[in-house]
């Protein structure tokens, strides 16, 4: 279910709305092609929000809007309250981090974070300091006087990171910026994003299209497809409780079970979406626990992943059952466990998210 975001102050008061962002029905076509149609968003300042979304679901176009540099084809965006849909780029309070960084080439590291300052017309003695303890928040004050090509990718990142804080926007937009990095220092990134944000207190919103990212990072994540926001809610919520079957398959593995099975299981005529990891598999011979259901299969394919180890599972009825169990606390009887063995995959219906 969507969780709204705690958004309910008066709009005219902008300082109690400062760093919001609200798009009412917004609409952008390209010609004949809409890539994002009428959408609407509510961000709460100082919230992390994630749009997660395939390849062309319209997340870097919503992005594009917000900073100005796409004109809405209709709908509104308000910034702190303030209608901005016409508004130039340069005069939003807003930032964009982009993937591919954008530093200077020619200017030192110091000079690219200090670069906004310097338009802005900040005196010599005051974009020193700021720049200092710009570069002190993402732990890089000792490369001040590096060419950027003299850093690497993580540490670039963590430079247009200060670049964009340095000016103090009220929202910050980041467009993939963790996108170019290993996958090592993509979740070492992560932490310290996270941590630069709950420093700041600024509103980010984040484009990804990595799932674990997104629940890992955000207060909220808004599910993208089609041009359309699918759900937004927490992390916790749109994993656990996705509301379509979109939902479910783009956050990770789910078994879904069609409205026929669903009923003779459980009752109740709607598709159950149920996590591999809530699916225990028991011996085929063992009975099940009060306020269990269970499908009685074999098994088709052992897959170890390293912290847990994944079973395949054909159920006699038909379908196709992933149960994934982390090797920390794996039962005895699911260690042994091999190809063509009969089990019992099992799991409590309260557990599985029902989709309408
Ligand atoms: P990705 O994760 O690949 O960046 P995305 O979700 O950010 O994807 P967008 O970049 O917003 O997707 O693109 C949404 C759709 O709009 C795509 O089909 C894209 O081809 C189209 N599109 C984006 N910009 C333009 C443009 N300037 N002209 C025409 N079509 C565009």
């Amino acid at each position: 279910m969507a969780t709204a975001a705690p958004t309910t102050h008066e709009a005219n008061d902008a300082s109690a709305v400062k760093g919001s962002v609200s798009l009412q029905s917004l609409t952008k076509s390209f010609g004949e092609f809409t890539a994002v149609r009428d959408l609407d968003l509510e961000v709460a300042p100082g919230e992390f929000l994630s749009m997660l979304g395939p390849s062309g679901s319209g997340k870097t176009t919503v992005l594009r809007v917000i900073a100005g540099f796409e004109e809405a084809t209709s709908g509104t965006v308000r910034l702190s309250g303030v209608d901005v849909t016409r508004v130039p780029p340069h005069a939003r309070n807003v930032n964009t981090v982009f993937q591919d960084y954008a530093l200077f080439p020619h200017l030192t590291i110091a000079e690219n974070v200090g670069y906004g300052l310097r338009v802005r017309g900040t005196g010599k003695a005051e974009r020193v300091e700021q720049v200092t303890e710009s570069l002190r928040r993402v732990r890089l004050d000792h490369v001040a006087d590096r060419l950027p090509h003299q850093l690497s990718g993580g540490q670039r990142q963590r430079i247009a990171l200060a670049r964009a804080l340095i000016l103090r926007p009220q929202v910050l937009l980041l467009d993939e910026p963790l996108g170019a990095l290993d996958k090592q220092l993509r979740e070492q990134m992560q932490i310290e994003l996270k941590q630069i944000q709950r420093e700041v207190g600024i509103t980010f919103i984040f484009v990804t299209h990595d799932q674990e990212e997104a629940l890992t990072l955000s207060d909220r994540v808004a599910v993208f497809n089609n041009g359309r926001i699918e759900q937004v809610g927490s992390a916790r919520d749109v994993y656990e409780n996705p509301q379509t079957e979109f939902v479910a398959r783009f956050l990770g593995l789910s078994n879904l079970i069609e409205a026929a099975l669903a009923e003779e299981l459980t009752g109740d005529r709607r598709t159950m979406s149920i996590r591999p990891e809530r699916v225990r598999l028991q011996p085929a011979s063992d009975p099940l626990r009060d306020g269990d259901v269970g499908l009685l299969g074999t098994v088709r394919e052992v897959v170890y992943t390293g912290p847990a180890t994944r079973f395949l599972i054909t159920a006699d009825a038909g379908v196709e059952l992933i149960a994934e169990q982390p090797n920390a606390h794996h039962p005895a009887h699911e260690q042994a466990l091999g190809r063509g063995d009969h089990v019992r995959a099992v799991w409590n219906p309260t557990h599985a998210a029902r989709l309408p």
